[in-house]
């Protein structure tokens, strides 16, 4: 299975990413998280990432590629892989039929979650994250039994930086700006599956189980 959801911020992306990564024992490529790994580590990639990161913006299309590309190149996803958050334009959406063509792959689904503004920002305001293992909380759907501390591996929970109220409208601005040519291309293609991204997380998990079997071939 290769995947990629598509979805505003918040919409539960990475939730549901690492759970069906888990279950199909595949990797999720998080091009948020890879770039805020590299901007912490202050490598070039990262500290020209961070300057559109913070502010809310998109990074270039070739920058997000090359993160990409380089996560890849790993090779643990020749199994299939789940991204998170890529692509995100239509010119993102073509290298990544490209580069999965020079292999002989394609890409089996573009998966989006659709959610209300209003759910949104209830989810990105309780967002806490694990320095450590990456594992996702929610200060009130979500607790975990430490305020401080991951349940998994007692890493030190953080609220994003880019979790705020004025970047948060920024993000969803650059989500609506991109986002129909990109369904549209999918919806050429007759890969994109749209699924209620609302209630629950096992909700929405079983939504997405039930529409990949009803009808995702294996690309
Ligand atoms: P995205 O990757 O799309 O930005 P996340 O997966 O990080 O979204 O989810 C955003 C926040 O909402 C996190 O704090 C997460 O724990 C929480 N969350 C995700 N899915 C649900 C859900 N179905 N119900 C309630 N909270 C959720
Ligand atoms: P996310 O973790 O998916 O919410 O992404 C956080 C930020 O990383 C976004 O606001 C963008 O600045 C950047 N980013 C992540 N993925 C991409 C992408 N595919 N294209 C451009 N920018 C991205």
């Amino acid at each position: 299975m290769r995947l990629a959801m598509l979805g505003p911020p918040g919409a539960g992306k990475g939730t549901q990413a690492r759970l069906l990564a888990q279950e199909l024992n595949i990797p999720q490529i998080s091009t948020g998280d890879l770039l805020r790994d590299a901007a912490r580590r202050h490598t070039a990639t990262g500290t020209e990432a961070r300057r559109y990161m913070e502010r809310g913006l998109l990074v270039p299309d070739e920058l997000a590629l090359r993160t990409v590309v380089e996560r890849m190149g790993e090779g643990d996803a020749v199994r299939g892989f789940i991204l998170d958050g890529f692509p995100r334009t239509r010119a993102q959406a073509v290298a990544l039929d490209e580069m999965l063509a020079s292999t002989g792959q394609k890409l089996s689904r573009a998966v989006v979650l659709e959610i209300g503004d209003e759910e949104i920002v209830k989810r990105i305001s309780g967002r806490r994250v694990c320095r450590n293992c990456g594992a996702m909380y929610h200060a009130i759907f979500d607790p975990p039994r430490n305020a401080e501390l991951c349940n998994q591996c007692n890493g030190e929970l953080y609220q994003r930086e880019d979790d705020n109220e004025d970047t948060v409208r920024m993000r969803l601005e650059q989500y609506a700006g991109k986002i129909k040519p990109l369904f549209q291309y999918y919806e050429e293609k007759g890969i994109l599956i749209r699924i209620d991204g609302s209630g629950p997380v096992g909700d929405v998990h079983r939504r997405m189980l039930d529409a990949l079997k009803g009808g995702a071939k294996p690309a």
